[in-house]
């Protein structure tokens, strides 16, 4: 894995700030914006990076000065990045089965709006008719995405509104003469396959022709990195060829060219991220030789709610033999990181760090167990610096009336 934190940077930080640890490389996220920005330099692209992946503000200025702009999923996140300075034309909310409320608070904010359902889309015609352009999420029914609960285009999923709707999107449009600027789909997450990605483009090249205002098609986020060794990575290389392709194609056929809108999460910020936990408990039974960490899906939810892999190594013993371990968090519930993984010979008081934490691992960590959320520490330049504090007490007493 290149251009990675060393061994000594992270085990220093830990020292520093306590496990459990999230630490993000900033360099390896303006690395992986510019391998995007590189490969459509030629092409009208946007790149919107999907922040719901990882919101610390800190990162959200880091992004912003790449010269990124901003995909949101609810209005909080709007905020927040209006408050980390981005400016609103920078932002795009895309929303789903969300109350009406939410859509007018972006329109009040100024930012660019995907509507996901034919109700929202009613409510904003009523309201604003075509005095505020406005995108819409549309379904297109594709299997696309690592598993089902990150497969979002297919027909039972609740996301866009379906293609088979089309007419009643078109009857609104008429109605209340929308000025429809955008069309949207996001197919999934952890889509390898460049021809299953090209299928959801296609999709909205030939829609396109049924709505003459649009001038820009968002063609969602999704892009693959590896997790696991020999694990792919999506060809960006080839995606922006075939899109480049289709998009030159489109042109001749219809007359018309469009902007292109990307919203990247996973791949902006995945392999940035190492989350450094200390082995507590060492364990042996006849089923397997657990170390128990102090952590739990509480902070790193993904192995448990998708059964996704996280390479772990031993910080503090990397050069020895390495045996079977599974690693287990300190929650009450079946809390397994990994089951039967080689890692170097663990001690107790050992440093371990999971790899590709940086997307929907502090994004998606709770208080459960009321244990404390884990500090963030971001290295900019080579320096470490605390970006989120611990947890402490007052934070699981804050809110409670007492
Ligand atoms: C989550 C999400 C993304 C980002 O998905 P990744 O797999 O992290 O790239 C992009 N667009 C929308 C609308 C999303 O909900």
């Amino acid at each position: 894995m290149s251009n990675s934190l060393s061994s000594e940077l992270l085990t220093g930080i830990a020292h520093k700030y306590g496990t459990p640890v999230y630490i993000y490389d900033t360099e390896k996220i303006s690395s992986q914006y510019h391998s995007l920005t590189n490969e459509f330099s030629d092409q009208s692209v946007r790149f919107f990076y999907a922040c719901k992946a990882l919101t610390n503000i800190s990162i959200l200025k880091h992004i912003h000065a790449l010269g990124a702009s901003f995909d949101c999923s609810s209005i909080n996140e709007v905020k927040l990045a209006r408050y980390a300075g981005i400016p609103a034309e920078k932002i795009l909310y895309t929303s789903n089965s969300i109350a009406f409320s939410e859509i007018e608070e972006a329109q009040k904010e100024g930012v660019h709006i995907n509507i996901d359902s034919l109700s929202n889309l009613e409510k904003f015609g009523k309201k604003f008719g075509n005095s505020y352009p406005v995108g819409i999420r549309l379904r297109p029914n594709i299997m696309a995405g690592g598993n089902i609960n990150i497969s979002t285009g297919h027909a039972k999923s609740k996301f866009g509104i379906p293609i088979e709707k089309i007419d009643e999107v078109i009857d609104l449009v008429e109605q209340y003469n929308l000025n429809i600027a955008v069309l949207h789909v996001h197919t999934g997450s952890e889509i390898s396959d460049v021809g299953l990605y090209m299928k959801g483009v296609h999709v909205l090249l030939d829609l396109a022709q049924k709505f003459p205002t649009v001038h820009t098609l968002d063609l969602g986020g999704g892009f693959k990195v590896p997790y696991e060794e020999g694990d792919t990575r999506t060809d960006i290389h080839l995606l922006a060829e075939e899109i480049r392709n289709a998009f030159d194609l489109a042109k001749q056929n219809t007359g018309r060219e469009y902007k292109i809108w990307f919203e990247p999460g996973k791949y902006m910020v995945s392999e940035c991220g190492y989350f450094v936990v200390s082995v507590t408990v060492l364990k042996e039974t006849a089923a397997t030789t657990f170390a128990g960490v102090d952590s739990g899906f509480n902070h790193l939810i993904r192995p448990m709610f998708y059964g996704s892999y996280h390479h772990i190594e031993n910080l503090s013993n990397p050069g020895d033999e390495k045996k079977k371990y599974s690693v287990v968090g300190n929650i009450c519930e079946t809390d397994t990181f990994a089951w039967e993984r080689e890692i170097a010979e663990i001690r107790e008081g050992d440093l371990l760090v999971f790899r590709n934490a940086g997307a929907y691992g502090m994004e998606m960590a709770s208080n459960f167990n009321s244990r404390f959320k884990p500090a963030e520490v971001m290295v900019k330049d080579g320096k470490p610096q605390l970006i989120r504090k611990r947890d402490t007490l007052e934070d699981l007493l804050k809110n409670q009336v007492i």
